[in-house]
């Protein structure tokens, strides 16, 4: 039997017959762009009236879906209330041809050779953002003098009420803290004491690895703070210029 009568005898639509010519690899592909539209396609073509569709949802919830009245075009014939949907014979040759099948091995193929979303944490490290909010530390000078000025601005801001700070006035009248501490179990990481700090004097660095063992480690004094700061100097200098222009 030739392919044309298979075609009459099936009565597949001309797009369909070439598909079928041009192999199962093709028909699907071109199944796959020429499917009726479904889901939200569907609604952004077929829009109706809000009101229509409200008084349509009221209608349900009053009485059932099975009792609203069927559709009518305006010379009264019953619609067919699966017209918009794939007609039967594109389901036919969706079912024969496996497009299915051939979709979802076509993303498993796209993905084999795309890179891994994963990361092999913590050999392999993902990017921060220079604002990221970590660990804190207290920052010194070049002189290795505190910047801090024991203005207590970053206490009175923290919403956490996690930073304690004593002061007392040195010599040569300027003011130092005796003691800075911050209790990170209060701490939500907000970076209020960093924005409110006049002198960038208190930071989160962008270390976030800092798990401890037991309660007690997480209650920072003024030297642990100092030792951070010390450490990580360089890496928050380059974060706080890079963002300078924003602030
Ligand atoms: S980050 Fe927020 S909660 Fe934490 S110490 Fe600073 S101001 Fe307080
Ligand atoms: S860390 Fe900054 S805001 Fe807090 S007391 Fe010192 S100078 Fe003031």
């Amino acid at each position: 039997m030739s392919f044309s009568r298979t075609r009459l005898i099936l009565g597949l639509q001309p797009r369909l017959v070439f598909a079928a010519r041009a192999g199962p690899a093709l028909a699907a592909r071109r199944l796959i762009s020429t499917s009726p539209c479904t889901g939200a396609q569907h609604h952004h073509h077929h829009k109706e009236p809000l009101e229509t569709l409200t008084s349509k949802i009221d209608e349900r919830q009053a009485h059932g879906a099975h009792l609203l009245p069927a559709e009518t075009d305006a010379a009264g014939n019953t619609l067919n209330s699966y017209r918009h949907g794939p007609s039967a014979l594109d389901k036919a040759v969706h079912l024969f041809f496996f497009t299915e099948i051939i979709r979802g091995m076509w993303i498993v193929l796209e993905n084999f050779f795309r890179p891994p979303y994963t990361i092999m944490y913590p050999f392999e490290k993902g990017p921060l953002s220079p604002r990221f909010r970590g660990e804190h530390a207290l920052r010194r000078y070049p002189s290795g003098e505190e910047r801090c000025i024991a203005c207590k601005l970053c206490e009175a801001i923290c919403p956490a009420q996690a930073i304690t700070i004593e002061s007392e006035a040195r010599q040569d009248g300027s003011r130092k803290t005796t003691k800075y501490d911050i209790d990170m179990t209060k701490c939500i990481y907000c970076g209020f004491c960093q924005e409110a700090c006049p002198v960038d004097a208190i930071v989160e660095t962008q270390n976030q690895e800092f798990s401890v063992e037991n309660r007690e480690e997480l209650l920072y004094n003024k030297e642990k703070l100092l030792a951070n700061g010390d450490r990580a100097e360089a890496e928050i200098a380059a974060n706080l210029h890079s963002d300078h222009v924003y602030r």
